[in-house]
């Protein structure tokens, strides 16, 4: 089966200058990731503020061109023509829906913006679709008058769950979706994702800091470390025996009272490390528990495991295989 979403080795670096004098540097905020999802797939991707999730997102969108490497959707590469064609089925849901709504605009013209910009339909059969697309995530067609402003936060996600919605994407990309969220509503939003998957057959990338929402949703979960994909597993595998040690530090997190905090880094012994700088060898040598002389000097190349990867000098000498 064709993969629905593909990336090969892609790599963004940003030249960035540290201060007004600063020498301008590569930033690599993505480095050499290559990923796979399968149709009705949730791969959760994982990882700390900075570590070039959303920078994945943004090449998946479109927004951004990677510097190397290819994003394929259904085998054909998003380059040239191409690339805007196939964007379309992919379409984002962010953070923030108070900032990624117009409050100056109705909930009916925010929905259907997209069919507008791509000028699909009329505007009577715009204005059913919008009623439609309302309905089927839990709102009542006269909130198509609303605005943003008179809303709840869980409303505005379900808006902009709307807006993603209409264009009838294979690929939904969500990118710390509840986190702006009461936690009562993030479930809700959760189980309203889950059950539009199975409605539609979409495919998730789910980014998020939090594991604990991760595994909620997710089918495989790619946990990213200063722009590489350090552990890739499936769900269960990850949760029940993480490879990576940042992985397990991940993890131990998720069971601290407070797992909306992320890493503590008392947890980990060492700040995220500054992404124009990284650390020699095995970039999480600094923070990590496990770390042997040569993981300072040495970069751990990707090894196989029974359902993903894992790039750790732990695993050098044993191989891992699938459980018999
Ligand atoms: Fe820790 Fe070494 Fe593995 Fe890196 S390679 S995660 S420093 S044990
Ligand atoms: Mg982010």
């Amino acid at each position: 089966d064709t993969p629905v979403l593909e990336l090969r080795n892609v790599s963004k670096t940003y030249t960035v200058k540290q201060g007004i004098f600063g020498k301008p540097r590569p930033l690599r905020a993505v480095n050499d990731v290559s990923l796979s999802l399968g149709r009705g797939e949730v791969l959760g991707l994982v990882g700390e503020s900075g570590c070039g999730k959303s920078t994945l997102a943004k090449i998946l969108l479109g927004l951004e061109a990677p510097s190397e490497g290819q994003v394929l959707v259904d085998g054909r590469a998003m380059t040239g023509q191409d690339r805007i064609a196939l964007s379309r089925r992919i379409q984002p849901i962010f953070q923030d829906p108070y900032s990624s709504l117009n409050p100056r605009k109705s909930i009916e013209d925010i929905v259907s913006l997209p069919l507008r910009v791509h000028r699909i339909g009329d505007a009577a059969s715009q204005q059913k679709k919008v009623r439609e697309i309302l309905d089927i995530v839990g709102l009542p067609s006269r909130v198509a008058r609303s605005y943003p402003s008179q809303m709840s936060g869980g409303q505005r996600q379900r808006v902009a769950i709307a807006r993603a919605l209409i264009m009838n994407p294979e690929i939904v990309i969500c990118d710390e979706p509840t986190s702006a969220l009461d936690v009562s509503v993030q479930s809700q939003i959760l189980n309203l994702l889950g059950d539009l998957r199975q409605e539609f057959g979409l495919t998730y990338l789910f980014i998020s800091h939090n594991l604990a929402v991760v595994e909620h949703l997710a089918t495989r979960v790619a946990v990213m470390y200063l722009g590489r994909i350090v552990e890739e597993a499936g769900v269960a595998t990850l949760f029940e025996e993480a490879r990576h040690p940042y992985s397990r530090a991940l993890l131990e997190s998720v069971l601290t009272p407070d797992p909306g905090l992320g890493v503590p880094d008392t947890q980990l012994g060492a700040a995220y490390p500054n992404p124009i700088s990284p650390p020699s060898g095995c970039a999480f040598h600094p923070r990590c528990a496990s770390a042997m002389p040569q993981c300072s000097q040495i970069a751990p190349k990707p090894i196989a495991t029974s359902d993903g990867h894992v790039e750790c000098h732990l695993y050098d000498d044993a191989p891992i295989r699938a459980a018999s």
